[in-house]
């Protein structure tokens, strides 16, 4: 038998309409927020990702799945979304509005990762990026949009931690502190953070491993070596924040993944105890230099993404359902030949009028239709036999009070009409539920 690749996962029935509502909500959120769609290939040059030497990310150095096309091209499957979109956005000059631009995306990414629940080697990520402005109320937008969010979907136990970068000037700054400092204490540190202490110094804070040691607990803090424009801009951050009634907690050893960030860095953790070590399901921050980095012109930029993978699990976890269970609002069941060419056609006239109903192909036994229209959760079971087919009539049963009644055939899409309840979507404002 063939078998999914190792850390993969099939979206079976049932299933998927979670994941469909889940972007109809972020859809929403994004509308309101004004963010609107990009779609960027699922793969790019592997330039787009692989940009420099100093990158020392696991994600760009170990999990990427490059490949050589067929005309021996170099590339990568995107394992994540800001460097395409920031692609997209300097290749089609989308800068030249002068405002801001407001940006949203979601579907697969790729990291070659150790499989664990939570973290997948395909897992899809929905992402809010705005360009055009330094302003700090733009990282606010940003966070508030994330919150907004889990707002709509109703998840509790919430937790986000921010932290500033500071701008290159006091990064350099604390660079160089940082650098001096680790170099004492090479020797409490991992492997992985030898390689860090020359590549970029600041990821040692974030080791997983080393977390507890000494050396990390007693580094010298960011926030001691701000300028005052990064100090400031952090202060408006948490100003906002605090106007807005957003709780959130100051972690200064938060530096992210990513390579590309300055100033405001942050993430949104779900903290209920028994879910697992794969908690975060937001991160984001500001990157003042990806566009100048991907040959645009210096344009400030800030963002996020959610794993919405992690945020179903999540959902789940805290027994949170997006969607109501499947329901058809008739199953038809036919008995006799002529019955059954009739419910055919009878069958389409109701959909093109915005009636979910299905019928037995199988011709099975009656008990057996029954039984069909109870797996499909039908509101209506409709029982067209060959005799009440030449008086022109159907009967119909209720299955919500097991009420059974016969009417004309002419009339049944009147009587569903009015007897289907009629909630508007509320996502599209159209239609039945
Ligand atoms: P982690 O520390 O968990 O590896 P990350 O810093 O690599 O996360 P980002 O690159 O910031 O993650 O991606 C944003 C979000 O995407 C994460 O917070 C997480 O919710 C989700 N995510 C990242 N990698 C995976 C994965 N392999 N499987 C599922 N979700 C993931
Ligand atoms: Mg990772």
């Amino acid at each position: 038998m063939i078998t999914k690749p190792k850390g993969t996962y099939d979206v079976l029935p049932g299933e998927t309409r979670r994941w469909v509502k889940l972007e109809e909500v972020i859809r929403k959120i994004c509308a309101l927020s004004n963010y609107e769609e990009i779609r960027t290939p699922i793969f790019e040059q592997a330039g787009t990702f692989h940009r420099d030497e100093s990158d020392a990310s696991d994600m760009v150095n170990k999990e990427t799945y490059d490949f050589l096309d067929r005309g021996g091209r170099e590339m990568t499957l995107r394992p994540e979304g800001t460097a395409g979109v920031v692609r997209a956005f300097v290749e089609n000059k989308l800068y030249t509005n002068n405002g801001i631009t407001k940006l949203y995306y979601l579907g697969p990414m790729f990291r070659y990762e150790r499989q664990q629940k939570g973290r997948y080697r395909q897992f899809s990520q929905f992402g809010l990026e705005a360009f055009g402005s330094d302003s700090p109320l733009l990282d606010v937008d940003i966070i508030t949009t994330a919150i907004n969010l889990l707002e709509a979907l109703g998840l509790k136990g919430i937790k986000v931690r921010i932290n500033t970068l500071g701008d290159k000037e006091s990064r350099d700054a604390y660079r160089k502190v940082l650098v001096d400092y680790f170099t004492k204490h090479k020797d409490e540190l991992c492997e992985d953070c030898h390689i860090r202490l020359a590549k970029n110094p600041l990821r040692i804070l974030d080791c997983k491993v080393d977390k507890d040691s000494k050396a990390l607990l007693e580094a010298p803090k960011i926030s001691d070596y701000l300028n005052e424009s990064s100090k400031k801009h952090f202060e408006m951050v948490k100003k906002a924040l605090d106007n807005l009634n957003i709780s959130y907690t100051v972690d200064e050893k938060l530096v992210r993944g990513l390579d590309y960030y300055s100033n405001t860095v942050f993430e949104i953790e779900y903290t209920s105890t028994d879910f697992g070590a794969q908690n975060v399901i937001c991160a984001g921050g500001r990157y003042n230099d990806l566009v100048s980095d991907l040959g645009g012109p210096k344009t400030s930029a800030v963002g996020l993404a959610f794993g919405m993978d992690r945020l179903l699990l999540a959902l789940e976890h805290e027994g949170i359902e997006i969607v109501k269970p499947k329901r058809l609002h008739a199953y038809l069941i036919t008995l006799g030949e002529n019955a059954f060419l009739k419910g055919v056609s009878l069958v389409s006239e109701l959909r093109k009028g915005g009636i979910m109903v299905d019928m037995d192909y199988n011709q099975k036994s009656l008990k057996a239709q029954f039984k069909e229209a109870d797996k499909n959760n039908a509101k209506f079971t409709l029982i067209l036999g060959d005799d009440e087919l030449t008086k022109g009539l159907i009967n119909l049963k209720n299955n919500d009070d097991d009420s059974k009644t016969t009417i004309e055939l002419e009339q049944l899409y009147g009587y569903l009409l009015t007897h289907l309840p009629s909630k508007k979507c509320n996502v599209c404002k159209e239609g039945k539920e």
